[in-house]
């Protein structure tokens, strides 16, 4: 069976607002087995929406169109449909009658042009909308299904999960089970694992596997189809456990998982803590592990020190140790985690210090030369990152505050 989502809305197509209902529409069709092999946007506009809706019923088996259900002018949806389909509009009584509802329900008096909402086109069934006015559309037209969903996210969603859900299912569609798992990597290129995986990402491969990469994290992207959720996982087990087989350390968790939760988890295992030191990245490291609700297990607090001044007078780091090496320096990533791993009492102290750009490069110390310091009982360690210099200052600080993460992580699990 394939599919199309139809998104309705000026808004849509002028840039003003996402269609985040596809998206979502796309995600609930796969699980159910249904492949989406179109998105159509259009605005608010009669004649393009009757276009747009005639070509989706020729090539596709089900429909779904989002938006344009309202009660106001450029509402179109009804109307579109009824031409597509070359009927007329009815009123559909039941429908009236659940909208007047909903507004005697709320103490409103329903206005005139709600009425229209209650429109259906003829040979049409209403899909009821629990959680707003505008009934939905089901219909056949041609060989094809069409469902003509409200645009508000929430009452889509609701009404696909309430009222095309059981009717795809009726149809016998969604047999088959689609699922997806993501492994998360973090610390190597992407060309790099690429080349490691060239077996794995074989177009045709089954199950599939797709690499994706944002912000320096590599994911593995893993799709399984089965006849039910069990049969479609484990026809993805195999495929992940080579992916940890290959990559173990590298791997910093799945699904939404990322360098911090893995070093939060890693962490907790060995009953220690972290304190940060941040110059160039500005408190992101801080901010990132509090974001993690619990991290205050682990997380005793940081410090922006920014200034020189501020590098002295709160960390401890020898002014003389600046005045000789520069604050970008291994010397002071150094001095600056043994001072906050000190004065926080943590089992390890990390720090970061750089040229997050667009200024203050020079020939020998270039905008993305970052130094990062790891400090523990034992042990104090510096390393250098080259991540500019054309890259931009955002990048370079959410690159840093993710490596000297990654350092520490790796550390704890005794891989460096
Ligand atoms: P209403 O009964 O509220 O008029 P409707 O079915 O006519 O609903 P629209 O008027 O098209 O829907 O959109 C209502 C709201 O939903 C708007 O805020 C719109 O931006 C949002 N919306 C519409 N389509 C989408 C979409 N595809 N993705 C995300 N938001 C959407
Ligand atoms: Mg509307």
């Amino acid at each position: 069976m394939i599919a199309e989502i139809v998104a309705v809305g000026s808004e849509l197509v002028s840039g003003q607002a996402l269609d985040t209902n596809s998206q979502w529409l796309s995600r609930a069709l796969g699980s159910l087995g249904i492949s989406v092999h179109y998105h159509t946007s259009i605005g608010d506009d009669l004649a393009e929406n009757i276009a747009a809706i005639r070509i989706a019923c020729d090539r596709a088996d089900l429909v779904i169109t989002s938006g344009g259900l309202g009660p106001t002018q450029d509402d179109l949806t009804r109307e579109a449909l009824a031409a597509v389909a070359g009927v007329s509009l009815v009123e559909h009584a039941d429908s009236l009658a659940a909208i007047a509802a909903m507004f005697a329900r709320r103490n409103r008096s329903m206005a005139d042009r709600n009425r229209v909402q209650a429109l259906l086109p003829t040979g049409s069934a209403a899909l009821p909308n629990s959680c707003g006015t505008a009934p939905g559309i089901w219909m056949n037209v041609g060989r094809s299904r069409v469902a003509c969903l409200p645009g508000v996210p929430n009452e889509m969603k609701v009404m696909f999960d309430e009222q095309v859900v059981p009717r795809l299912r009726d149809l016998g569609a969604g047999g088959r089970v689609i699922v997806h798992r993501k492994i998360n990597l973090f610390g190597r290129g992407e060309a790099d694992v690429e080349a490691q995986a060239l077996d794995l990402t074989a177009r045709g491969r089954r199950p599939e596997v797709g690499i994706t990469v944002s912000e320096a994290t590599i994911a593995f992207r893993i799709i399984g189809e089965g006849a039910t959720e069990a049969e479609a996982l484990a026809q993805i087990e195999p495929t992940a456990e080579a992916i940890y087989e290959r990559f173990g350390p590298l791997i910093v968790g799945e699904g939404t998982d990322d360098v911090v939760h893995s070093l939060l988890r890693e962490l907790a295992k060995a009953g220690t803590t972290i304190a940060v030191a941040e110059s160039c990245t500005g408190g992101l490291i801080a901010h990132w592990i509090t974001e993690i609700p619990g991290s205050s297990e682990t997380f005793p607090g940081g410090v922006v020190s920014y200034s020189n001044q501020a590098k002295i007078d709160i960390l401890g780091v020898p002014a003389e140790l600046i005045a000789a090496h520069g604050a970008v320096s291994p010397e002071v990533a150094e001095a600056m985690a043994q001072g906050v791993r000190e004065r926080f009492h943590a089992g390890i102290g990390i720090s970061v210090t750089g040229i997050a750009g667009p200024g203050g490069g020079s020939q020998a110390k270039p905008v993305g030369l970052v130094y990062l310091g790891i400090a523990t009982a034992e042990s104090v360690d510096s390393r250098k990152l080259e991540l500019g210099p054309e890259q931009p200052r955002g990048v370079i600080q959410r690159r840093a505050a993710k490596y000297a993460m990654n350092w520490a992580r790796l550390r704890l699990q005794g891989v460096v």
